[in-house]
């Protein structure tokens, strides 16, 4: 069998791709009974006396490099930035390594720089260590940048994707779609014309907002795969039953008007600058209100709550119910 492009999409197949081939080839998964690979969680940790060291890694390949709202340098910096967030810890520092395709415009990857910079800068994230290779022209295309993330929590303190129970209640940080239909809008060639942008952008400043309220027990990105697949895959790690009002979840109208146009769901695409949180139902409207005072969360919702059961239940506009399935893979490859 050989690897296709729905293998590096996020969704199920890629899951599969992860398990058999990646998961019981490797031994040693785990240090010190942390949070290891097995978990499959946003990062994972290395406990040492009474701190954890939080790690994530993800490499960027994006089709194109620059485009409405970032480029490969801002999303491979809030990329992990956020992976590092999402498990409850600031992110002190990044490595970078960076893959160029002989050729590359010096100019080009200078502003690649400056935007993993202003990123950093932002969170207070240091770039402490990286890598620089060139490979011959064709033999990959222009860029590939991979980026670990280092963070530091209390013991004890770490946030799960598994952490959802029974009565919390879900936020997300704001509209949902946009990293991905700006991207595949740009691609199909409506340019910069339509006010579709990403919105790539570090997450840090909410998720600290949130815990200094306290009452929150669950966090994720849904990057690849979309909302959809974060959802799915917080519920069933946690086994818990999620409701949610499709009423409440914030989706722009060009997003929406692009969708209908390309015909893919918004909710399964790739968003780079949102969270999902799971939060006990007595915290909830301060969580709310504390987020939205945060320039990436003015737009924050309460989307729903949780229940007992295994799936994800959508109430729609119209008054039906609809389960919310993962999507097999993601319609819009390549866009981070
Ligand atoms: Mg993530």
């Amino acid at each position: 069998m050989k690897i296709g492009m729905s293998h590096g999409a996020g969704g199920e197949v890629m899951q599969n791709l992860i398990s058999d081939t990646i998961l019981n080839n490797i031994k040693n998964k785990q240090v010190n009974g942390g949070v290891g690979l097995d978990d499959l969680d946003d990062g994972a940790t290395i406990p040492l006396n009474e701190y954890e060291i939080i790690v994530s890694t993800d490499g960027h390949t994006i089709d194109p490099l620059f485009f409405p709202g970032g480029d490969i340098g801002r999303i491979s910096a809030a990329g992990t930035i956020n992976d590092v967030s999402v498990m409850g810890a600031k992110p002190l520092a990044l490595t970078n390594s960076m893959i160029i395709e002989e050729g590359f415009q010096r100019d080009d990857f200078e502003k690649i720089i400056k935007s993993m910079d202003a990123v950093c800068q932002e969170t207070g994230t240091a770039i402490i260590t990286g890598d620089t290779k060139v490979i011959e022209k064709n033999k990959i295309d222009k860029m590939v940048i991979s980026t670990t993330g280092i963070g530091l929590a209390k013991k004890g303190e770490v946030i799960r994707d598994s952490g959802l129970n029974v009565g919390d209640k879900l936020i997300i940080s704001g509209s949902i779609g946009d990293h991905g239909m700006a991207l595949m809008a740009y691609r199909e060639g409506f340019g910069f014309d339509t006010d579709l942008k990403s919105d790539t952008a570090p997450v840090w400043s909410i998720v600290e907002k949130a815990l200094n309220i306290g009452g929150v027990s669950a966090l994720k990105d849904p990057t690849r795969g979309g909302l959809a697949n974060a959802l799915n895959e917080m519920a069933d790690k946690s086994g818990v039953q999620l409701i949610l009002d499709e009423e409440k979840i914030p989706i722009r109208e060009e997003v929406k008007a692009v969708s209908d146009m390309l015909g893919i769901d918004p909710l399964e695409v790739a968003n780079e600058g949102k969270i999902v949180m799971g939060v006990k139902a007595e915290f909830a409207d301060e969580i709310l209100k504390a987020i939205r005072k945060d320039k990436y969360a003015t737009n924050a919702q309460i989307i729903g709550e949780v229940v007992e059961g295994n799936k994800v239940i959508m109430e729609t506009v119209l008054g039906g119910k609809r389960i919310l399935e993962s999507p097999v893979s993601d319609p819009v490859p390549r866009v981070c």
